[in-house]
């Protein structure tokens, strides 16, 4: 993976209008502000498959409710373009996630950071406006890390990063080091197969722990300052 941002992500990150001395979240989507897992779900029972969550992967473990037999590896990107285009606007909000983050949003900017198509954007902007998360949304592929530490160049106040995959967790703290990074399980069958990278100090399953933690490391911030 390489340090190349795409150039949609980075027109997006330029029309942004941070104040570099407030504190800034920037949150995943899928699985930490939407039900991704549970909506994926419903959408491969439609084809008549599951997602076999016995092992600990997400990709090339997809069966067929018939006979259990997996269907070939290259399935999940065949089928992952299709679920965001259809299903990104129905998909269901994370319980908490509305009430918590308007909290946060009173000392702190907010701003969604998903790894889905630039073509769908669209659809996940109407779903948190219809949730009442009307949030800036940049839409990225790739690692997150070079893409955070971009919004983030000028940045003096905190930021904090949120997200349910370990790699991004890894990349943005490897890219921006001062980033107090989230690793966030709400789906318990993903809290236990999910990993911790070891240098990822916080592991989250509800929003309202992410809500008590940052208010108090915005707190100590202020404190400090
Ligand atoms: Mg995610």
């Amino acid at each position: 993976m390489n340090n190349i941002i795409p150039i949609e992500t980075s027109n997006q990150i330029d029309s942004l209008n941070l104040n570099i001395n407030q504190p800034l979240i920037i949150s995943d989507a899928d699985e930490v502000i939407f039900l991704f897992l549970k909506g994926f779900e419903k959408f491969l029972k439609s084809k008549k498959l599951y997602l076999d969550l016995a092992k600990a992967r997400l990709t090339g473990n997809i069966k067929k409710i018939s006979d259990n037999e997996p269907v070939p590896d290259d399935t999940m990107t065949k089928l992952l373009p299709e679920f965001f285009l259809k299903e990104t606007k129905k998909l269901e909000p994370v319980i908490n996630a509305q009430n918590c983050l308007k909290n946060l949003s009173k000392k702190s900017q907010i701003i969604v950071l998903t790894n889905i198509p630039y073509k769908d954007r669209k659809s996940r902007v109407e779903a948190l406006k219809r949730n009442n998360m009307n949030y800036p949304v940049i839409t990225n592929s790739g690692l997150k890390g070079p893409v955070v530490s971009k919004i983030c160049e000028k940045m003096r106040a905190p930021v904090f990063f949120i997200d349910d995959l370990g790699q991004n967790l890894e990349s943005v703290k490897k890219e921006y080091k001062k980033a107090i990074c989230i690793h966030f399980l709400q789906d318990e069958r993903l809290e236990k197969l999910m990993m911790t990278p070891s240098n990822i100090k916080h592991r989250l399953t509800n929003w309202l722990e992410v809500e008590n933690l940052i208010n108090q490391e915005i707190l100590f911030y202020e404190n400090k300052k």
